[in-house]
């Protein structure tokens, strides 16, 4: 037996849950993405995805890609610096900074790859990042793989951020990294507080907008434009993979720290660039939230209307301020165990467990996309209700 299969061959976890009828993990779907898909055999209610904005089976998008496609071929084997930049590259790469209100912005070939790659090397020796505890996963592993000192505080608590800063030299670069709203509870970061502080202690900050674009702000510019505070904020990162219905990710802010990051960032420089089709389908998602604002809006419309439900039928929703509903179970198995019972009677959500949160914090997660009806809602929560009810998470 090798050293690996020695190590690992006690990994055990997911066969249990396999055993238990509960795995929830990658379940095949076989149709188009939308509030309904088709999933192992069968149409379920889809409240599990991050299209907010409900574009990732719009015949625009899918027809732009397309063009694109056939246009520039499948890939562009290579990164941005050499032989993969595109004119499509670069015009979305403009439209994102005029979008965010920044001088520049660069696009990277995920969300992931953009934290991975812009931390580091924004802070390193001598200097320090600063995150909420909540933050996403590829922060995390940013703010592992710079060289700064790395420090965290207490889920959106501004008086442990203060105690953390206070201790810092005034004259040091620090740097605040937080999600706009915090993936898996739905919360927003306090933007407004986080800058009274930044001047005060003489920070800088960075926002995650992956769950922010094309959900908050003016044309769906994202929380710090929600709060007005987009000059405030020095970096600005986002997604195409949710609401701009494609993959990929960027970061703008102004032209020297771009043009610095552009010939340094190593996940820029050394990985291949965005496909055409994922381009063109980002950019066809970008002029389609500015020019729909009844998309948003019926995005809100339809969140407001679960978060009355779920809160009338007595579920704990915890802080949510956003189409991100956290249904609390707190507990693993029967997190699992509500996932499986909803899948069979045709709705999927997502379970949320640790590492992904505290073990006493286990919820199920469910998301609004602007193509969801009213009527949809109700069927999803009137059937969350019926299992919440059996498995005694919530009374009558
Ligand atoms: N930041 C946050 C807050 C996220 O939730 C995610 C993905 N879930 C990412 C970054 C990574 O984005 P991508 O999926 O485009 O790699």
């Amino acid at each position: 037996m090798g050293q690996l299969q020695e190590r690992y061959k006690n990994y055990r976890v997911p066969q249990q849950y396999m055993e238990e009828g509960v795995y929830p993990y990658f379940r095949e779907i076989t149709s188009k993405q939308g509030p309904e898909v088709t999933m192992e055999g069968h149409q379920v209610l889809m409240f599990g995805s991050n299209a907010y904005t409900g574009l990732t089976g719009d015949d625009r998008v899918i027809a732009a890609a397309e063009k694109a496609l056939l246009k520039y071929g499948s890939g562009c084997a290579g990164s941005r610096f050499l032989n993969g930049t595109l004119d499509i590259h670069v015009q979305l790469e403009k439209e994102l900074a005029e979008f965010e209100h920044k001088d520049a912005a660069l696009c990277f070939s995920t969300g992931f790859s953009v934290n991975a790659g812009v931390i580091p090397q924004l802070v390193g020796r001598g200097d320090y990042v600063i995150c909420d505890d909540r933050d996403h996963a590829s922060i995390v592993d940013g703010r592992r793989l710079s060289f700064a000192t790395q420090l965290h505080y207490k889920h959106n608590d501004m008086e442990d951020l203060e105690r953390v800063l206070k201790k810092l030299p005034h004259e040091a670069v620090k740097l605040i990294v937080v999600d706009g709203v915090f993936s898996m509870e739905g919360d927003l970061a306090k933007l407004p507080e986080i800058v009274e502080l930044k001047h005060k202690y003489n920070c800088s900050i960075m926002v995650d907008e992956a769950h922010g674009l094309g959900v908050f702000g003016e044309q769906g510019r994202g929380v710090c434009h929600h709060f007005g505070l987009q000059d405030e904020v020095d970096v600005i990162m986002g997604t195409f993979s949710k609401s701009l219905a494609s993959i990929g990710g960027f970061v703008a802010s102004d032209w020297d720290t771009i043009n610095y990051l552009r010939h340094t960032s190593r996940t820029y420089i050394f990985s291949a660039s965005d496909t055409p089709a994922a381009t063109a389908a980002a950019i066809e998602a970008l002029h389609i939230i500015q020019e729909e604002p009844e998309r948003i809006q019926h995005l809100w419309d339809v969140t407001n209307y679960a978060l009355k439900r779920f809160r009338e039928e007595g579920f704990e929703i915890g802080e949510t301020e956003s189409p991100i509903i956290p249904l609390y179970v707190r507990d693993s198995y029967k997190t699992f165990l509500v996932t499986k019972l909803a899948f069979d009677r045709g709705v999927f959500i997502n379970p949320v467990i640790p590492p992904a949160c505290a073990p006493q914090d286990t919820l199920v997660r469910f998301a609004l996309m602007a193509t969801h009806s009213k009527e949809q809602v109700e069927r999803g929560v009137e059937i969350l209700k019926q299992i919440f009810v059996e498995q005694g998470i919530i009374k009558d």
